[in-house]
């Protein structure tokens, strides 16, 4: 499944009926949500059903596309099912009712389990140990999603019309990339999102990645890091642009400038979506580059090894998460997965363990804590750059067991799968894939000059 984006020209008018389409689309969906929390042990059909009720009762509803209703159930659904596979896959670790016991047989733990009963519900409390992801109401909903019907394509394909009752009318697509090479019946969903810049029209496309000739067949191995984007096993280090850093001062001061206008006055209003547009340029330059390097390391590499990084988890240290999610690991390595689809590359995640404290020429454990730059073996004398010694480490280990796909079952399995994770239970489901703002020439268009021309 790709996904194309355009920008939409959008009148005010049409804003309107637009926001309105997404309001409802999100009330159905909690609306659903909330049904299903009431009446434990509904099923699917039921959900449909009420719905349907739901259609009948709200005229608001009734004027959206019926299909696009379905997709808010859909939505709900995706997130029960998510929600009940990962409380299928924690079972042995933390099983439900005995959550708080072994908590309150460990002095240290006290506090935690003290607050788990406290709240009472501990199988989605905020401090379970392990998360569940219990579906939550939405409250910023900021697409629709429509399904085969509710649009339809003008001849050009530059234009697109809504014909449910919300009025939203046609749209005029701005982006010079090739929808009109895919055949209408393979579009499955169409999406009007709403960002800080304006609106913008997604496609999904049923298709499969066109694939292209790689230039070289090399091999590497990437050690991200934060010092740089990444260091890889041939001794290179790539920057880390730290857009966020650099973009820090300019955004500060449209922070403040929010303050300074009065609450619930159209200069504020003003200000927050300018402030809003600052942010979403960091992340469009965040992206852009994670895309860029990620194509040029799959074109040129047909073996590529990099960390299976729980950036999650490293996220929540606070020293270092705003310069973690500054350098943006994750879309670096969905990019990383998509090129290797369209470059015939293999890529392959590793474990992270050891790989910076063992030597890369003769396997013996070196310590060092983070301060120490260099790898010096004492062992045979190797002195290599400390991220380049875990980049050959991270190749080599990649190597041995990347051989043979399916023996790594959360590397070389989810990696070469692209994006579809377990969690997305039901076949219908689209796959997280980046959206594919440019295809055949993504890394000669700086998105953000793009879509703002
Ligand atoms: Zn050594």
């Amino acid at each position: 499944m790709l996904v194309l984006e355009y920008k939409a020209v959008v009148r005010s008018s049409q804003a309107i009926a637009i926001d309105e389409a997404i309001r409802t689309s999100q009330f159905v969906r909690n609306k659903v949500l909330r049904y299903w929390m009431d009446n434990r042990g509904v099923g699917k059909k039921e959900l449909y059903q009420y719905n349907t009720q739901l259609r009948a009762e709200y005229a608001f509803v009734k004027d959206l596309n019926s299909h696009a209703c379905q997709a808010s159930v859909e939505n709900v659904e995706r997130a029960i099912s998510r929600f009940f596979d990962n409380c299928k896959n924690n079972k042995q670790g933390v099983a439900l009712g005995q959550k708080n016991e072994p908590n309150l047989s460990n002095p240290t733990n006290n506090r935690d389990a003290k607050t788990i009963n406290h709240e009472g519900s501990a199988h989605f409390s905020r401090h379970s140990p392990v998360k569940k992801g219990y579906p939550r109401f939405k409250k910023d909903s900021r697409c629709v999603e429509y399904k085969v019907s509710g649009w339809k394509l003008h001849p050009s394909k530059r234009r697109i019309t809504f014909s449910d009752k919300k009025g939203i009318g046609e749209l005029k697509l701005l982006g010079k990339w090739d929808i009109h090479t895919y055949p209408v019946g393979l579009i499955k969903r169409v999406r009007i999102v709403r960002r800080a810049d304006g609106y913008y029209v997604q496609f999904c496309v049923k298709a499969d990645v066109t694939t292209e000739p790689r230039s070289e067949d090399g091999e590497i191995g990437l050690d991200v890091g934060l010092e740089y984007f990444y260091s890889d096993s041939n001794g290179h280090h790539q920057e880390n642009p730290r857009f966020l850093r650099k973009a820090e001062k300019v955004i500060k001061h449209a922070q403040r400038r929010i303050y300074k206008k009065e609450k619930g006055k159209n200069n504020r209003r003003k200000a927050i979506r300018r402030y809003a547009r600052k942010h979403l340029r960091v992340s469009r330059q965040r992206e852009e580059h994670a895309k860029r390097l990620a194509r040029c390391v799959c074109k040129l590499n047909s073996f590529v090894a990099y960390e299976d990084l729980n950036v999650k988890g490293l996220v929540k240290n606070r020293h270092l998460s705003k310069s973690i999610s500054d350098v943006a690991w994750t879309s670096f390595r969905r990019w990383l997965e998509y090129f290797a689809l369209k470059f015939n590359t293999k890529v392959v995640a590793v474990a992270p363990h050891y790989t910076s404290q063992k030597c890369s020429n003769c396997g013996q454990t070196v310590k060092k804590g983070l301060s120490t730059r260099t790898h010096d073996c004492p062992h045979c004398g190797t002195v290599l750059q400390r991220d380049v010694n875990a980049a050959i480490n991270i190749l080599c280990k990649a190597k041995s067991t990347g051989g043979h796909p399916g023996s790594n079952a959360w590397g070389v399995g989810i990696s070469t799968l692209l994006g579809a994770t377990q969690a997305c239970a039901s076949s219908d489901v689209e796959p997280r894939i980046p959206r594919l703002l440019a295809v055949g020439s993504v890394n000669d268009v700086d998105i953000a000059d793009v879509l703002l021309a």
